[in-house]
């Protein structure tokens, strides 16, 4: 027999039952083996202090108040009785099973496993447990057709037949006594029929580290490939020249700009091509180490492009890098340009007299010819996708990639989605900056709040309001805004200028407001979530966000991170109160740390890592058993460890890495 025949081989399946296993992925007997269940029924029991609202769990205690029926109308009845776990007595409720009445003795002690209702401090029960120890049942997921009870059946006599024992190793030795790990067919076993919790622990340890091994050897591989693609640049960048307008910035980097900046400027000098991630803050100072990095372009005789999502942001940027470069020729390329002027521009792009070059998508599209274009750098990578990247790096000389974020992505996340890149991180802000301060209230202390915002913006200060976020309506979410407006015109009256920004407007308007708003013709904006990323305007220094539980936290920092950029005290003020315990949480955190990563970080416990991407960045790999975030150690282990391997000089002969060879080219691990 092999793995790689039908389940029908098997004793008692049939080609039916076996076409109905298809269902669920799985047409071989390997495929049956692997097929993990995606939970145990776990019974251990549970201090009941510990158990949220709503968990199921097994809770064992001394039977305290003796059982009795209640009947109310035709077969609906309820089994109530108490049971007392150290101090604490709680009720426990069956629902139609009156016959359970004889099991229940007082003062003895038995295990129930039920759910945990954390108001009326009640258990309703599903099970009375025979045994109190540790019992591990397999729950596999299944479809119509199949069972569990059919599942575990087919997968016994899997075992049964000896098939696990068909299983090859897949991992190299070296590996497996440096991590102490189970060996694959003992593993596989244990992942479906643990002797005890211990095995089990030790079996998922091995399938996942090899789950990961294999996807970050992928990776690896992919990134080795695109390294070694030939001619990538090398910029040899002047030493001399650089250090010099380093000295001649009005302040010195921060380690962290240093650390990223030697980063991006080695990629450059050496010949393989660079594929790198600059992370950081709102703030923290990216921009001016990717103008260095321009900058360094330059001096070894290259133009440089920086590409922006809007056409407000390039002007920005092409404004603050003028500043810096006044002796560079620079240009700007946008979509609305006029036709001559647009011309104008080509021409100077490619006869190289344009150096820096700044735009948005109008910067990769057909007809920009570049003479020498040795970087290109995105701002804000999030609103490009895979197809641009690609058609950027086929531009000019294979030109050197640096993408820019400000939204954090936790380290777990930017190893995997982004795992054939580098990745800088600036997790620090420039010295001198004044943390903006964050509260939170309840409405009940809106007009003390109110009074207080009134005294900030007499000093002259301009504030933020935004209004709750209603996801699933646009009118309901204009209308919350107008109303919010009429509510602060009505306090304020004649003591503020109030503006109002929102989705529905058109862009010519939103940029008139916020315009104004720059100017400080209004001192307070109203606003939807609208606010344009990377809009600066350093006098505003209040964030107010109604209702702020509605928003995830990444959205909440986005927001924060609007205040906080002139040299007086921000702060941010979130009025909330919170239903969910999530809610709670979520604005106690934001009181306290203002680190975007670490906001990121839980944001992902807390929600998944698909909502803070959204569908648009669905790259993101499952795996069976791996969890990205609670196994993060091992994924970054796994990634070291092939990182360490594909760098060696012809990894896939040597006799240790031979089998990882083998198995990446047979695809059998990956979908
Ligand atoms: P980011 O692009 O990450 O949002 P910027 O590069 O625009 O940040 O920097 C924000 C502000 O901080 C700019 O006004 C910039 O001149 C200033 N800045 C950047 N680096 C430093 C530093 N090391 N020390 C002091 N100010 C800095
Ligand atoms: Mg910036």
């Amino acid at each position: 027999m092999n793995l790689h025949q039908p389940l029908t081989v098997l004793p008692g399946v049939g080609p039916k039952s076996a076409e109905k296993y298809l269902k669920l992925g799985i047409a071989s007997l390997l495929d049956l083996l692997l097929y993990f269940p995606f939970r145990y029924e776990d019974f251990q029991t549970k201090n009941v202090l510990e158990l949220e609202d709503g968990e199921k769990a097994v809770i064992a205690g001394e039977v305290a108040t003796p059982a009795n029926v209640q009947y109310y109308g035709f077969k609906r009845n309820r089994l109530r009785f108490s049971i007392k776990q150290g101090e604490v007595v709680l009720a426990v409720n069956f629902f139609n099973q009156p016959y359970l009445v004889d099991k229940i003795e007082l003062g003895q002690t038995i295990a129930v496993f039920g759910k945990w209702d954390k108001k009326k401090a009640s258990l309703t029960g599903m099970k009375v447990l025979a045994q109190v120890e540790d019992d591990l049942q397999p729950v596999y997921r299944v479809v119509q057709g199949v069972s569990q009870a059919s599942l575990v059946k087919v997968i016994k006599i899997a075992f049964d037949e000896g098939l696990d024992l068909l299983l090859e190793e897949n991992l190299p030795t070296v590996l497996l006594q440096r991590y102490q790990l189970m060996e694959r067919s003992q593993a596989v076993r244990a992942m479906h029929f643990p002797k005890d919790l211990a095995e089990y622990k030790q079996a998922v340890r091995r399938v996942k580290f090899e789950e990961l091994l294999y996807f970050q050897m992928q990776l690896q591989v992919l990134k080795s490939q695109t390294k070694d693609e030939g001619n990538g640049l090398s910029m040899l960048w002047d030493e001399q020249s650089l250090k010099e307008k380093k000295a001649s910035l009005p302040f010195s980097l921060t380690e962290a700009q240093e650390k990223s900046l030697a980063e991006i400027l080695g990629d450059m000098r050496s010949s393989s091509h660079m594929n790198r991630l600059l992370q950081g803050d709102v703030g923290s100072g990216k921009t001016v180490v990717a103008a260095l990095s321009m900058y360094a372009a330059h001096t070894a005789g290259f133009q440089s492009a920086l590409m922006v999502p809007t056409e407000i942001l390039a002007e920005q940027h092409a404004e603050s890098l003028k500043e810096l470069f006044p002796e560079l020729n620079l240009v700007l390329l946008t979509g609305s340009m006029r036709v001559a002027e647009k011309r104008e521009r080509l021409a100077a792009i490619a006869s190289g007299e344009a150096e820096f070059i700044v735009g948005t998508h109008a910067l990769i599209q057909e007809g920009v010819d570049y003479a020498k274009l040795g970087l290109i750098i995105i701002d804000e990578q999030h609103r490009f996708g895979v197809g641009q990247r690609r058609i950027l790096r086929e531009k000019g000389q294979n030109p050197d990639v640096l993408m820019m974020t400000a939204t954090p992505i936790p380290r777990t996340l930017a190893i995997t989605a982004f795992g054939d890149m580098d990745v800088s991180v600036i997790d620090q802000l420039p010295a001198g900056r004044k943390p903006i301060v964050t509260r939170w209230v309840k409405h009940e202390q809106l007009p003390v709040v109110l009074d207080w915002l009134l005294k900030e913006l007499q000093k002259g200060s301009q504030a933020y309001v935004i209004s709750p976020l209603i996801e699933e309506s646009e009118a309901l979410d204009l209308k919350n805004a107008l109303a919010l407006e009429e509510e602060l015109k009505a306090y304020f009256s004649d003591r503020a200028r109030i503006a109002l920004l929102h989705g529905k407007m058109k862009s010519e308007d939103k940029e008139r407001i916020m315009q104004d708003f720059k100017e400080k013709k209004t001192d307070l904006l109203v606003s939807t979530t609208v606010i344009e990323v990377g809009v600066n305007v350093p006098n505003a220094t209040v964030m107010m966000i109604m209702d702020a539980d509605r928003f995830g936290l990444s959205q909440l920092h986005q927001l924060r991170g609007r205040v906080g950029r002139g040299d007086k005290q921000s702060y941010a003020i979130l009025v909330a109160n919170p239903k969910t315990e999530s809610g709670q949480k979520r604005m106690k955190i934001m009181t306290e740390t203002t680190n975007g990563f670490v906001l990121a970080e839980e944001d992902l416990k807390m929600r998944g890592s698909g909502e803070i991407f959204g569908t648009r960045q669905s790259g993101i790999p499952e795996f069976q058993v791996a969890n990205l975030v609670e196994d993060y150690p091992i994924l970054e282990e796994a990634r070291r460890v092939s990182a360490q391997i594909v760098s060696e000089p012809n990894w896939q002969e040597q006799a240790d890495w031979q089998i990882l060879a083998l198995n990446l080219e047979k695809k059998e691990h990956l979908d």
